[in-house]
């Protein structure tokens, strides 16, 4: 593709690492409030203050205690002196043809990560990672040729929705009303890593963007993508209640297998069991069936037929998805005529198939390519199967 990118190496300021100060971004409103009286709130206010200080930070973006005015001078300079309020930090920016922006975004110890946007006709929605790398091993993604370097906390990544939030300039204007227009107005756990190994961090984190007097995005329109941590599933829908989606990819446990490895401890009946109850259980009305279609090895008719045969009775949406290829990438992207007979028999079985539009191929900010620049301990395909054997 020849299409014009741009890309800005942005220098924003660093933030000490060891400025002994507690971070506020990715605290809940329970932890902000005994962090509050630990730094010397009076139990009695505490409530309130954890109100204006979130209202503050999550609501208006501000990040400088002196500007939040409804508190008492002497107070925000203690704030200031206990409290930090840091982001990670944007390294580069790359800007697609297509409006797609992805981020490359430093967080402590030097790692990196990726976060894209991608506009939409009337939405937008950011791609978040939730680890650096990832353990599984996944033969089609990128990231899955990455070892797992740490967890992300809570605050990175909900770090990663209020900087791209500063960079599209989204903070609300005082007196601007409260129903405008959100440029990101989605979430989707679709960036590097697994999210349901990191499971705390990132229901903090999630809370934390669902809560109303603050960033107020609904659970419905955050979607968590897992590969199928099935001990993890009801823990979902009950601790965090989102959208979820699964990186499914196969109709047979062999070919499961090889792309999805984490297949072999939890197979696709187990996987169908622990979907089944989420419905019912987070209370929201479908589950996503991701689908990589790539050229010979899960794409024939056979396959859509014997996927509608499984997911039958779950209340479903099939997402297929082009494989977006990489450098050294052992898969082809099916033919479109092939993903479009696939397409055609799960929706005459009844289900929504969309096929997802690659976005920011030309910035590699596609599905699956994510894969921080600093890490390249890449491993070859011999080893990946070896370990996943
Ligand atoms: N670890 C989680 C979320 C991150 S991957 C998971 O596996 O679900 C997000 C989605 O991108 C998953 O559906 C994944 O299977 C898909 N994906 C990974 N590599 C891809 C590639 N090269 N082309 C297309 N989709 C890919
Ligand atoms: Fe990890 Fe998901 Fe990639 Fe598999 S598809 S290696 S689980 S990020």
């Amino acid at each position: 593709m020849n299409a014009p990118i741009t890309q800005d190496v942005l220098t924003l300021p660093r933030k000490l690492p060891d400025s002994g100060r507690t971070n506020i971004i990715g605290l809940t409103r329970d932890q902000l409030w005994d962090a509050l009286i630990a730094a010397g709130t009076p139990e009695k206010q505490a409530k309130m203050r954890v109100g204006q200080v979130w209202q503050w930070v999550y609501h208006w973006g501000v990040r400088d205690f002196a500007q939040m005015s409804n508190l008492a001078k002497d107070y925000r300079a203690l704030l200031a002196e206990k409290f930090e309020i840091a982001l990670p930090e944007i390294v580069t920016r790359q800007v697609s043809a297509d409006g797609t922006r992805k981020y490359l975004v430093r967080i402590a110890g030097g790692h990196e990560v990726e976060t894209v946007y991608i506009p939409e006709e009337g939405r937008g929605t950011l791609c978040v990672s939730s680890q650096v790398g990832c353990t599984l091993t996944c033969s089609f993604c990128h990231t899955g040729t990455q070892k797992l370097v740490r967890n992300l906390t809570a605050g990175e990544i909900v770090g990663q929705l209020m900087l791209a939030r500063d960079d599209l300039g989204e903070w609300p204007l005082p007196g601007a009303p409260k129903d405008e227009t959100r440029l990101v107005s989605n979430i989707v756990l679709m960036g590097m890593g697994e999210p349901l190994y990191n499971f705390d961090a990132v229901r903090d984190a999630m809370r934390v963007c669902m809560d109303n007097e603050g960033l107020s995005l609904s659970r419905r329109r955050i979607t968590l993508s897992t590969s199928g941590v099935v001990p993890e599933i009801a823990r979902t829908a009950e601790e965090i209640g989102c959208q979820l989606a699964v990186s499914f990819h196969a109709t047979t446990d062999e070919v499961r297998n090889v792309l999805v490895p984490i297949n072999r401890r939890w197979n696709i009946a187990t996987l169908l069991d622990a979907l089944r109850d989420y419905p019912r259980l987070s209370n929201s009305e479908r589950i996503t069936f991701e689908y990589v279609m790539l050229a010979g090895v899960n794409d024939s008719d056979e396959d859509a037929h014997r996927l509608v045969d499984l997911i039958r009775g779950i209340p479903a949406k099939i997402n297929l998805i082009p494989f977006n290829e990489w450098p050294g990438a052992p898969y082809k992207r099916s033919s479109n005529n092939r993903i479009h007979a696939f397409a055609d028999i799960i929706y005459k079985a009844g289900y929504a198939s969309p096929i997802r539009t690659p976005r920011g191929e030309d910035i590699m900010a596609a599905c699956g390519q994510l894969k921080s620049a600093t890490e390249r301990g890449r491993k070859s395909r011999a080893e990946i199967a070896a370990e996943a054997g």
